[in-house]
């Protein structure tokens, strides 16, 4: 294929999850008149978690030209401002903290406002560096506004969804089918590979062959095309990222849903909190070194106030690292198949957008051929090494020391050279988010993400004693700036109206 430099013709996608079908969805909009054929076993399921998004997901939609009125409603789905951190730090005042996504109002009015403010609270002055206090997504969410303001407010704010992935896998199976993708059931048995190391073709379990152009694996973490038939290893994040495993249950949903997931720190890991528009989605991600999964379950229960209610529960093993590549000769991998980082900030999806998109880029830039290959893994890798650092800083700078996981976590030094640099510049730069741009720092997460986890944390030296006066001036400029956000809030509707216009 590598000198035939025309657009594949045949295409074999292996698995039916959430990546299978968006990729799918995705070659059926960029590529015409190829033919795709999707596999997938029915015994062997999807996993059939995750439930929360980044925008990348509404970036997707608005690529394939779906509108949220189409396909919300069929998946429960529910708008996501952001994530709400709650007893990851010890730290007096700094218990809980918002994670907003970004809008245009924080870089042109609030957030220069934070940095000087962090800057004169990392000198010790007592300042307000409380992240909550400087982004209209945190208000938002405090006051149940989604996310989608009034025609006339002129500034953009972006946000995610909470959906019910089954229901997402479904909808995106129909429309992929209906637009003329060709799906097989049955059981991939056998991965043969041509003479010059490319994959040819599949057996299914009923003996039949199937021949591709290109396959694209989408078969989870069993990795059945890249990892296990063309042998490319696997970079296990265990070092620095000790949670393996995770109990999941649903409850009832409340009246007011929260446009927000709740993450809150356990035992052993933390606690995702999910509203769709049917129930909510729990689940406890630990590590199975500190817990059982009986023991999980127990605590997460607990955390619900559920100790002994019947529940639908599953416990699930995760497999966390990723691939060393993930384009290799004509197989590309997209989803849990090429890595996943646990599900602390909901980068999954937006992962495997990133990879297929990228993908299809640089396979049609390169007439076709490898020729961006090696660029394309290393950019991948660095979007995966690049989150991977910014859940794992949640761990290293944890303020919990309660149970022998986080003061593990804490100590742990299995950290990259980039989380170091990170946490350096925090304590010494004058210009934070200047320096993180300048040093590239800010690949998957940009600059005011990285300082709302730090100060969100509370990572402050302590006060000096005699900045301990209020500054009035700096309360002026606090009242003006929090006004400023509440008259923003005026243009947004309350979350549950926004969820009825949709599924009107
Ligand atoms: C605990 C947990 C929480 C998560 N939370 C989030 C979240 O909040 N947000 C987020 O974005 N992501 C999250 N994820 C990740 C998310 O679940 C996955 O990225 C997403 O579901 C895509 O999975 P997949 O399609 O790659 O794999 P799967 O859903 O596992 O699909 C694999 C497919 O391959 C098929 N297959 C496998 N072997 C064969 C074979 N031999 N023959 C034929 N077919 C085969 C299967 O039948 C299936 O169709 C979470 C994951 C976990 C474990």
């Amino acid at each position: 294929m590598s000198t035939e430099q025309k657009q594949p013709q045949k295409i074999l996608i292996v698995g039916g999850g959430t990546a299978g079908w968006m990729t799918a969805n995705l070659i059926l909009k960029r590529w015409k008149g190829v033919e795709i054929t999707l596999v997938e076993s029915k015994d062997i399921g999807i996993i059939g978690v995750g439930e929360g998004s980044t925008p990348h997901l509404k970036f997707f939609f608005d690529e394939i030209g779906l509108k949220e009125s189409e396909w919300m409603p069929q998946c429960h789905a529910t708008y996501k401002n952001g994530i709400t951190f709650d007893h990851w730090s010890t730290i007096p005042g700094f218990e809980s903290y918002f994670h907003p996504f970004p809008a245009q109002t924080d870089d042109i009015f609030t957030v220069p406002i934070f940095y000087e403010n962090i800057k004169a609270r990392l000198r010790g002055q007592n300042v307000s560096a409380h992240p909550d206090s400087y982004f209209l997504e945190t208000y938002l969410t405090r006051q149940s506004l989604g996310p989608i303001p009034a025609e006339t407010f002129p500034f953009g704010v972006a946000y995610g969804y909470h959906f019910d992935s089954s229901l997402l896998g479904k909808f995106l199976a129909d429309r992929a089918v209906a637009k003329g993708v060709r799906r097989i059931f049955g059981a991939v048995d056998e991965v043969l590979i041509g003479r010059d190391d490319t994959i040819e073709s599949i057996r299914l379990g009923d003996d039949s062959i199937i021949a591709a152009d290109l396959f694209v694996d989408c078969s989870g973490f069993q990795s059945l095309l890249l990892q296990s038939a063309l042998k490319i290893r696997f970079k296990s994040f265990k070092e620095n990222l000790f949670n393996d495993a995770a109990v999941v249950m649903p409850t009832e949903i409340s009246d007011v849903i929260p446009p927000e997931t709740r993450s809150t720190a356990l035992s052993n890991g933390w606690a995702w909190k999910i509203p769709l528009t049917n129930r909510y989605g729990n689940g406890y991600v630990y590590s199975t070194a500190y817990s059982s999964p009986g023991e999980a379950e127990e605590e997460l229960r607990k955390h619900l106030g559920l100790l002994d209610a019947n529940l639908s529960v599953r416990h699930l093993k995760m497999k966390v690292g990723r691939a060393e590549k993930h384009w290799e000769k004509n197989c590309v991998a997209v989803g849990l198949s090429q890595g996943f980082i646990e599900p602390l900030e909901a980068t999954a999806l937006a992962l495997s957008m990133e990879t297929i998109t990228r993908f299809l880029t640089y396979f049609e830039s390169g007439s076709y051929t490898y020729k961006f290959q090696d660029q394309f893994n290393r950019e991948i890798n660095e979007k995966f090494d690049g989150v991977r650092d910014y859940i794992v800083c949640h761990y290293k700078v944890n303020q919990r020391h309660d149970t022998s996981y986080w003061r593990d976590n804490a100590l742990n030094t299995n950290i990259s050279s980039n989380l170091k640099h990170v946490l350096h510049l925090w304590q010494s730069s004058d210009d934070f988010s200047k320096d993180m741009y300048a040093q590239s720092l800010n690949g998957s997460y940009q600059p005011k993400s990285w300082a709302c986890l730090l100060a969100g944390y509370g990572v402050f030296p302590p006060l000096r004693n005699h900045t301990q006066n209020r500054d009035l001036k700096l309360d002026e400029s606090m009242h003006q700036l929090s006004e400023f956000i509440r008259k923003c809030g005026l243009n947004f509707p309350k979350h549950n109206e926004l969820l009825m216009r949709g599924n009107a």
